[in-house]
C-alpha cells in the first residue's frame, strides 16, 4: 500500500570536521531511497555552539524540505540511520565528524512523545533552525506563528553568519 506524500522539514547541524561536507553528504543520504524526495534545501549558515560544553567550535546549520512516504518514526529511524553513519570515528587526519538530524515539522503533526516530538520542542526558539528555514521558504510557520519573526525575536538571532562554503580549516582542528 502507498503511504500519501507527507511533506517535512529536518534540520542539520555539523561542528567537527570537515562540516560543510558533512552536511552535503548527509543531505544526499537522507533522500538516498524512494520514499523520500527532496523539496528544497537552504543555505548553510555558522552559528556559535548553544549549550553544551565551553569552547566547542562554530556549528554549520541547515534545513532541508522533503516530501516522504515513510510515517514519522519510520523517518526518526532514517535520520538516526544517517546520523550514525556520519558519527563514524576515521582513522584519518580529520578525525571524527558528527552530524545531528532532527524533524522540526512533519505535515501537521503534534505529537508529544519523547521518542518523537514534533514539531521540534525547541525550534520555535532556535535562529540557527529558523533562520535558514525562513530564507528556505519565506512563507513557513510554525505554530501559527510567522518563521522569518520567529528567528528575529531567537535569543541566537544576532550570532548567526553566513557560510560562504570555505573552509579554512577543519573545525575542532584548533
Ligand atoms: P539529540 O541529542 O538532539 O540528537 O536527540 C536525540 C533524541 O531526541 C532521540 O532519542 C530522539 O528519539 C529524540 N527526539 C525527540 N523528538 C525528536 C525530533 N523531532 N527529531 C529528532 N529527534 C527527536
Amino acid at each position: 500500500m502507498n503511504r500519501p506524500l507527507t511533506r517535512a522539514v529536518l534540520a542539520l547541524g555539523s561542528n567537527l570536521g570537515e562540516r560543510n561536507d558533512t552536511l552535503a553528504a548527509a543531505v544526499a543520504d537522507l533522500v538516498d531511497r524512494p520514499e523520500v524526495r527532496l523539496t528544497d534545501v537552504s543555505p548553510v549558515i555558522q552559528t556559535k555552539a548553544v549549550g553544551g560544553p565551553a569552547g566547542q567550535p562554530n556549528f554549520l546549520n541547515m534545513v532541508m524540505g522533503i516530501e516522504t512516504s515513510l510515517d514519522p518514526y519510520e523517518l526518526l529511524e532514517h535520520c538516526q540511520k544517517v546520523e550514525a553513519k556520519h558519527l563514524r570515528v576515521r582513522e584519518v587526519h580529520w578525525g571524527p565528524r558528527t552530524l545531528d538530524v532532527d524533524i522540526v515539522v512533519y505535515g501537521d503533526v503534534v505529537s508529544d512523545d519523547p521518542v518523537l516530538t514534533i514539531p521540534h520542542p525547541r525550534a520555535s526558539q532556535r535562529a540557527f533552525v529558523l533562520y535558514p528555514w525562513a530564507l528556505m521558504d519565506p512563507g513557513a510557520e510554525l505554530g501559527g506563528e510567522s518563521v522569518s519573526e520567529l528567528a528575529i525575536k531567537a535569543s541566537d538571532f544576532a550570532d548567526i553568519e553566513m557560510f560562504d562554503g570555505y573552509e579554512s580549516q577543519p573545525a575542532g582542528a584548533v
